[in-house]
């Protein structure tokens, strides 16, 4: 059996450190973080997101703005919305949450954020800086996979990586991560041909398809490190909203070294992320050192 990378426990940990962090920077500084969160519409998941957001938010110390809009709200008003909260001091952080109804283009609106708050990582600045190694906010859920997996692995280099998935929120960005950890990297996609059997040469298999449960078993190579970062609610009568990965948990954690559960694994490691992004982007914008806690 394999064994199991708590990222709750992990979770926990960051945010003690974070919260270190914010009483430092007040402390210190007279500078308290903020982040702003802006809802579109009511989606039940993301509404979800953005409570559990507000509230570790305050949790650690910080402030938090939250905005929400109506489901017909134009693209011309949240550009307005977002051009104002770039302007103010007291927001360090901007996060639109995904998705967004269909009227509104999201690349416009993730590009209108300005770089140096954009603290989910998505703006084009980000993105390109975070691709040629210089100094970026990380995108979350890359960034709490990669913590998971050094907490697992330790030192990363040398190892062949698998990522199902090329998005620009999970897959690319955690491929670049991975080659900066010098990972030798295979990205796989919807097109990829025989992906077992490409999957059981990796060291390390990161699951982002959107496909319950799609990783089985006989795919993995034994003693790989695997991270789901997959959340997939199955709604059959018999599994009553259950949350499932992307990976076959009951079938790869019997060959794998270890594996993240789902949920537990990934997911708490997003909102750390998120937090550590909006100090990291605090002490920039003030041109203050990152405090120790979290560097
Ligand atoms: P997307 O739908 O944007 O991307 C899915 C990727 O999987 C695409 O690149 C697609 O390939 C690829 N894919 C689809 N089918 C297959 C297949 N049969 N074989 C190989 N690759 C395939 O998803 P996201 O990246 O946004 O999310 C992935 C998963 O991660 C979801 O379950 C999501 O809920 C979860 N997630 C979890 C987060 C967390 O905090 N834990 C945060 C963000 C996402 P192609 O490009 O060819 O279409």
């Amino acid at each position: 059996m394999s064994t199991v990378i708590d990222g709750k426990s992990l979770a926990r940990t960051l945010r003690s450190r974070i919260k270190q962090a914010v009483s430092e920077l007040q402390v210190e500084h007279n500078v308290v973080p903020g982040l702003a969160v802006v809802l579109v519409g009511e989606d039940p998941a993301s509404q979800v997101y953005v409570r559990s957001k507000a509230r570790q938010t305050v949790e650690v110390g910080m402030q938090s703005f939250e905005h929400r809009l109506s489901d017909n709200t134009s693209e011309g008003n949240l550009v307005q919305l977002v051009e104002e909260l770039n302007q103010k001091m007291e927001v360090n952080g901007i996060l639109v949450q995904l998705p967004l109804p269909g009227q509104i283009n999201a690349e416009r609106i993730i590009n209108t954020i300005s770089a140096n708050k954009d603290v989910d990582g998505f703006h084009v600045e980000n993105t390109g800086r975070l691709s040629i190694g210089a100094d970026s906010l990380i995108p979350c859920t890359p960034a709490g996979c990669l913590m998971l997996l050094k907490h697992a692995v330790g030192d990363l280099s040398g190892q062949n990586a698998i990522i199902l998935g090329r998005s620009n929120i999970v897959g690319k960005p955690v491929a670049q991560l991975l080659l900066q950890e010098h990972c030798t990297v295979t990205i796989a996609h919807s097109r990829t041909r025989d992906l077992p059997s490409i999957c059981r040469q990796a060291d390390i298999v990161i699951a982002a398809v959107g496909i319950p449960e799609m990783v089985k078993g006989d795919w993995i190579k034994p003693g790989a490190t695997v991270i789901d970062v997959g959340i997939n609610r199955i709604t059959d009568e018999s599994e009553n909203g259950k949350l499932v990965g992307d990976v076959d948990h009951a079938s790869v954690s019997e060959v794998a070294g270890a594996i993240t559960p789902v949920p537990g694994g990934v997911g708490p490691m997003t909102i750390a992320c998120l937090l550590q992004n909006t100090i990291i982007a605090t002490c920039r914008q003030r041109q203050i050192k990152i405090p120790e806690a979290i560097s």
